[in-house]
This record gives C-alpha cells, structure tokens and sequence, in this order.
C-alpha cells in the first residue's frame, strides 16, 4: 500500500522523501503543492524531477475523503458529510464571516466523552481520525472554497477543532495535523487561529502546551462539579478546580493569549442567575492565580434524545450581563447554518458505536439533572 502523504506535517514528509533517497528540502517543495496549490496528481507538479515524480507515483498518494454530502446554508456556511469508511461519516462546517472564514474540524468518528447536551456525544465513538483524515478536511475545504468563491487568495483564516470527537484523546494525530495547518509552507495560520476546544484532557492540555500551543477553548458548562459532572461526565475524572489550574498554567507557555469558555446555555439547567454569579466566583479564584478568559455563550440547539431546551434569549442576556459586570469579555454566539443542522453541538454524521457510549449516555439520561421549570419560567421573564 503507498503512503497518503496528507498524513504527514512537513518534518513527516522530509523522512518519507529521506527513505525514497532523495534530499529533505524536495519535501518542502512538494508540501507546497499539496497544501498551498491543493495538487493531488505528481505529474502536475512541475518544479520536481521527473524520477522523484515517478518515485512518488510509486510509493505514494494523495487521497482526498470521499464526499457523501454539501449542504449549504442561506446564511452561506456550508457543511460537508465525508465518509471515513465501515460505515462511519464525519462532519465539517464552513463558516463565512465579513472579516474571516472558520472551518470547523472533526477529530474522532464520533465522540467517548459522552456530553449530554451534545448531538455527536450521543451517538457513541467507533474510531480516531488519521492525520490524513483530518488534514484532508482543511485541504479539500480550502481548495474547493476557492473556487466556489472565485479567489486565488487564501479564504480559510481560522480552523477550530470543534467539530466531532474530543481532539485531545486524538493526541499523537492531532500534533502534525495542527503543525501542518501553522507551517508557511502548509496553510500558514498564525497560532492564535487554530483552537483546540476541549473537553478537559488535562493531562493533554500540559501536553499540547509544550508540543504546539495554539489557542485554547475549553467546554466549561457548569460552575460546580455536580452540575458538571452530569453534563461532562469527564469532570469525574479532572473536576472543576483542577481543570483551571491546568489552563492557568497553559497561559504560562503562551503569556499574551487567553483561555475562551464555552458555555451551552440550558434551559432550567445552568442558566440562572444563581449560576452567573457562582461562576463569577470560582473564576475570581483562579484570576487571582492568573487565569485570563473571555467567556463565549453557546444557544443550545435542542435534539430530541437530549430532552433539554435551548434558554431563552432574555435569559441569556441577563446571564451574559453579570459576566461582563464582574469583568469578564463574554460574547454570545451567533447561530450559524441551523436550517442545514451545521451549528454548534448539531454535528452528528453517522456513527458505529464501538464502544458502548451511545448506551451509557441512554443510562445517564434517566439521571435527571438540576432542572427548575419554575425558576425558568419566573426568571425569563415574558415566558
Ligand atoms: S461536546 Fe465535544 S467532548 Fe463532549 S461529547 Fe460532544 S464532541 Fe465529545
């Protein structure tokens, strides 16, 4: 079987030329045609000579993910359905904004962590990603939106690994993967426009700020480990107080950046006022220990299995409003691509569950969590 070389960063491509015998530097010169020129046919890339493009030929690939379905939403974001084989499908979203263009990258067939407000979460985990599988992602996203748009210019300006699966239990292929989105010779993003968001791996968080500390996103949810033990069943496993530490510690390695939290609003669940306010002091806490963040507030989009509710507006603005009064930088997100399910938590492609997930989340679900329709009601107001 040849090699697909989108499974290597630029040091990965440079051993593979090495064992062909040929010098390091033709793998610069081949890095770039594949990821800056989006060329997938050895004979098209004409720098390189002639008995190097049929060494190529012989040993290696360049394979794009087969695509099972676009869809492309009235808002312009468009979502990708690829096939990764054994019945598995991944997901990818585009998301078009006036100053920049997102792609959102999935890392895993599915997902083991099991969040319950998450649509991929619930249908269970088969498998990791390649490095191929997911930088094929970003090279076909990149290459075909040039197209599609007209450009010749460079039209995605930020990744975040967002999509299906938690990236940091897909460690030793996420690095090259994000190497190979930062090299000049590759796509040439700055680190601060690649966000890992993760779940809480933190042994992984101290690792990825040694190996490649991009910016940080952490999937926060609840301001208490009992909440937050129900709806990101692995703060069992790294609670809340830990978890801060260790993005303390990661803005060590990177001093000008900041760590964004994610907060998926639920209705009755974790949005009230009570809430805000003891979230503003558990992260008082750590800022005192030098903890720097923005706070970024997620509408949930509502599934059926998931049996919770998206919070209403008001109530996400009052819940906003004391974050910004205590000094936080909170935004709320924009919903983008709903009418093709291309929001955030909405990811599901399809999934062989290998693992059991799919039922432990079946079980779990009959816990019921802190769930207040009184106190929802009262506190939004006009509902
Ligand atoms: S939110 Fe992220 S970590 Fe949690 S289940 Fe969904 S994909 Fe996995």
């Amino acid at each position: 079987m040849t090699a697909n070389l989108l499974d290597f960063d630029l040091e990965g491509l440079a051993v593979f030329c090495e064992g062909l015998g040929e010098k390091r530097f033709r793998a610069t010169q081949l890095f770039r045609w594949i990821h800056q020129r989006g060329m997938s046919n050895f004979d098209d890339m004409s720098d390189l000579a002639k008995s190097l493009r049929e060494k190529l030929k012989a040993h290696a690939h360049i394979a794009p993910l087969p695509i099972l379905s676009q869809q492309i939403s009235k808002d312009g974001t468009i979502k990708w359905l690829f096939d990764v084989g054994a019945g598995n499908a991944i997901e990818t979203v585009f998301i078009p904004e006036d100053d920049r263009g997102t792609l959102c990258v999935s890392s895993q067939a599915g997902c083991a962590v099991g969040c319950r407000f998450c649509s991929t979460g619930h249908q269970g985990f088969s498998r990791n990603l390649s490095t191929a599988e997911i930088l094929a992602q970003l090279w076909f996203a990149e290459h075909f939106l040039r197209q599609y748009l007209n450009q010749t210019e460079r039209v995605i300006s930020n990744v975040v690994m967002m999509g299906m699966g938690e990236p940091l239990q897909n460690y030793s292929v996420l690095i090259p993967s994000l190497k190979a989105m930062l090299d000049d010779h590759g796509y040439g993003l700055s680190r601060r426009r690649v966000t890992v968001s993760t779940s809480g791996v933190v042994p992984m968080m101290s690792r990825l700020s040694i190996d490649c500390p991009v910016a940080l996103a952490v999937s926060l949810h609840a301001p208490n480990n009992a909440l937050r033990d129900n709806l990101v069943p692995l703060n069992r496993k790294y609670p809340l107080d830990e978890l801060l530490a260790e993005c303390t510690l990661y803005l060590a390695k990177a001093p000008r950046d900041f760590i964004t939290f994610e907060y998926c609003m639920l209705q009755g669940v974790n949005d009230q006022t009570s809430h805000a306010h003891e979230l503003v002091q558990l992260i008082r806490k750590h800022a005192a220990l030098g903890l720097r963040c923005k706070f970024n507030l997620i509408p949930f989009n509502p599934f059926k299995e998931s049996g919770l509710l998206r919070s209403h507006d008001d109530v996400v603005q009052q819940f906003a409003s004391i974050l910004i009064a205590a000094g936080f930088v909170t935004t709320v997100r924009k919903t983008r691509g709903d009418d093709i399910d291309a929001a955030c938590g909405q990811l599901a492609g399809d999934v062989q569950d290998r693992t059991g997930v799919a039922d432990r989340i079946a079980l779990q679900r009959a816990v019921p969590i802190q769930w207040h329709p009184s106190q929802a009601s009262s506190s939004s107001g006009s509902h």
